[in-house]
């Protein structure tokens, strides 16, 4: 039904985050039904992102330029804000109350997945801590065990800086993903965080 090129459209879309093979169909056939004003405009943007948007070198953000706008903003406050993904750092810039800067790890530890401190950005963060002076590093970590054993983990890393360092209030919901809560919640978990 449709030919190959439908077939496999929809397959792509049908593996997206929170889409299944029939939103992914009525996807496809809206795209199709409106093809100068949908389909075209969006096939345009995907290719321009795909050439042009890259994970910045220093804190993983992704962005068209490089380093990122982020890394790159003078008036950014001397703290990191460690975070598990990029969705994490969007939802945390969204909540419009921190000023600082972003580490994004990649991912968690994890026994079960067999995920060690070499599948992340650990590394590459402790040479940034090194590099200069914080006031400040904050661990925004997800209120699972992973995001637990990570946060454990870090914080005797990073001890032996003597730079204060600080964890999102209790508030993020147990099981929660950053990325999933609303700005005000983030915003006052932030706010409220406390020595880690
Ligand atoms: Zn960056």
């Amino acid at each position: 039904m449709g030919g190959p090129e439908l077939e496999r459209l929809i397959e792509l879309f049908a593996k997206l985050p929170g889409l299944g093979p029939r939103s992914a169909r009525r996807i496809v056939l809206r795209l199709l039904r409106e093809r100068e004003t949908r389909l075209l405009p969006l096939a345009e943007a995907m290719r321009a992102a795909a050439a042009s948007v890259r994970a910045c070198d220093i804190c993983g953000n992704l962005d068209s330029i490089a380093p990122c706008a982020i890394c790159v903003d003078p008036a950014r406050e001397p703290r990191i804000c460690v975070v598990e993904t990029v969705a994490d750092l969007w939802a945390l810039e969204r909540a419009g109350i921190y000023h600082g800067v972003y580490h994004v790890l990649g991912g968690l530890l994890s026994a079960l997945a067999g995920r060690g401190p070499d599948d992340l950005t650990i590394a590459a963060l402790l040479a940034r801590v090194r590099a200069r002076r914080w006031d400040e590093i904050i661990l925004a970590m997800p209120a699972t065990v992973e995001g637990a054993a990570t946060g454990h983990y870090l914080v005797e890393k990073l001890k032996p800086f003597a730079i204060p360092l600080s964890r999102l209030a209790q508030g993020v919901p147990m099981g929660g993903a950053l990325e999933v809560l609303d700005e005000g919640t983030l915003a006052t978990a932030l706010l409220a965080r406390r020595t880690a």
